[in-house]
């Protein structure tokens, strides 16, 4: 078999580079491993530049239809007592909304159904667009993709080899990278339940040592992360699932009875987060895309994002080669600079939530409390916090802003303008920049 783009992985990532692909008239074949839907859960959250790219291959309709839209972070901190409701210590809000673009929201999207989505847009370019389920990418032979359907072994051969097939990465062993991974002193428990209708925005509840993140899914749903220590899983599963029901009505009483919809610890998924970032995106005509390049911590919502946005990027590029009848190869490094520091970014980023989120003592609460209060009074903080995680552009936070947010400095009380913020959004020259005009100017 011969094609264009050779893509191992139909994930979220995978996915959306082939549907890209193939809208281009670039000839990809896809190779999924799996031929059924997978039950493990795997992000949620779509930022808002996730959101601007699926508008761009025409899915953004369909994709705010079967979402819950988030347009605001709460960040509450309570004091926990038994038998009592939570004292609440502080209340933050984050608004997407202070970021000047019309994707002014994120969407809570159940993950297969966002990828059921590319696929479809990709099935409807059949002509380019090849996917070959329950086939798994065994390795390269003789520089060649090799296959496995059901008994049979099959070849491909293509111009350019994607690996997209999440953290355990075939491609990525080829190309003989080098990569560091980070651990964290805690896991999370995650599972979906019923909410209260009311129920409608995003959360994050805290103790000195305890955390539920609550962000509400379409069809009356909530998808529930909790933070427990590393190692705890075994330990808190003897306790049984009525200490576990009284944990979280103890930190939310509104979802006392949603959260006895949990029939089994099978329903419970536990999450391990840890960290990595490749040293290289591509080698020779091998390129890597989302999890398979690096992985991020899961407290900032962006995993899934990153692979989205890195598929975009790849996606006009090879593209763009085809048709200006480019060799693939010679560009493939703009792909590496576009993406590799802002993906650098965000892991710094969700590194730092996670550390905010990490140690059990009161008085690193209380620095907790302020430095989040503060991303609120200070309109600064809050639009860069924003802005940066809605994948929409890049705005360093400064030493003086971090001693504003650490309160050795005083809150500013400029409202920063739109203006200010345009400089700082990725424009389409930013984002793709191998794209130059008649005069060789980028465009
Ligand atoms: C438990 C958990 C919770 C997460 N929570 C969030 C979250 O809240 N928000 C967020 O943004 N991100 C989250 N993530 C991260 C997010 O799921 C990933 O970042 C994102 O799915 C990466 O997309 P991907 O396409 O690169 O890889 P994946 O989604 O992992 O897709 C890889 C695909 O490749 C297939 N595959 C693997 N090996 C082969 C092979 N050899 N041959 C053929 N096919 C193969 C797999 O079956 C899979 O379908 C979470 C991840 C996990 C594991």
């Amino acid at each position: 078999m011969k094609t264009d783009v050779f893509i191992a992985g139909g994930g979220v990532g995978g996915l959306m580079l082939a549907a890209k692909l193939a809208s281009r008239g670039v000839h990809v074949v896809i190779a999924e491993q799996m031929n059924r839907k997978s039950p493990a859960y795997k992000g949620e959250l779509l930022q808002p530049k996730t959101i601007a790219i699926l508008d761009r291959i025409g899915v953004g309709e369909q994709v705010e239809a079967c979402g819950h839209p988030i347009d605001q972070l709460r960040f509450q901190e309570v004091h926990r007592r038994k038998g009592r409701p939570p004292e609440e210590i502080s209340l933050t809000e984050l608004d997407y909304g202070r970021v000047a673009s019309v994707y002014d929201h994120a969407l809570m999207v159940p993950h297969e159904k966002t990828k059921d989505i590319l696929r479809n847009k990709g099935k409807s370019f059949e002509q380019y667009f090849h996917y070959l389920p329950g086939a798994r990418f065994l390795g390269f032979e003789n520089g060649v993709a090799v296959v496995k359907q059901k008994r049979e072994r099959i070849s491909i051969q293509a111009d350019v080899y994607v690996g997209a097939e999440g953290r355990s990465s075939p491609t990525r062993d080829a190309m003989n990278v080098h990569m560091e991974r980070k651990e964290y002193n805690h896991h999370f428990l995650t599972v979906t339940i019923p909410r209260p209708e009311r129920f409608t925005k995003g959360k994050i509840i805290t103790t000195s040592n305890g955390f539920l993140g609550l962000f509400p899914l379409p069809d009356k749903e909530i998808r529930t992360v909790y933070l427990i220590e590393a190692g705890s899983y075994k330990q808190i599963k003897k306790q049984g699932l009525e200490r576990f029901y009284e944990a979280y009505s103890e930190l939310a009483p509104e979802l006392k009875d949603g959260v006895r919809a949990i029939r089994d610890w099978r329903d419970i998924q536990l999450m391990i987060p840890y960290t990595y970032h490749v040293d290289r995106y591509y080698a020779g005509n091998l390129v890597l895309i989302g999890d398979a390049a690096h992985t991020v911590h899961p407290m900032a919502g962006e995993g899934m994002n990153l692979a989205v946005q890195d598929a975009d990027v790849l996606g006009e590029l090879l593209a763009w080669c085809k048709e200006e009848g480019k060799s693939y190869h010679e560009y493939l490094h703009y792909y590496e600079e576009v993406r590799k520091p802002r993906v650098s970014f965000l892991l710094t980023l969700s590194h730092m939530s996670a550390l905010v989120y990490s140690f059990r003592y009161e008085w690193w609460r209380k620095l907790r409390c302020r430095a989040v209060e503060r991303m609120y009074e200070d309109d600064k903080l809050h639009v860069k916090q924003m802005l940066n995680i809605s994948g929409l552009g890049k705005w360093d936070f400064t030493l003086t802003d971090r001693a504003v947010q650490g309160n050795m400095l005083p809150a500013r009380k400029r409202r920063v303008k739109d203006t200010e913020q345009y400089r700082r959004l990725f424009s389409k020259a930013e984002d793709y920049p191998w794209i130059k005009n008649e005069k060789g100017r980028i465009r």
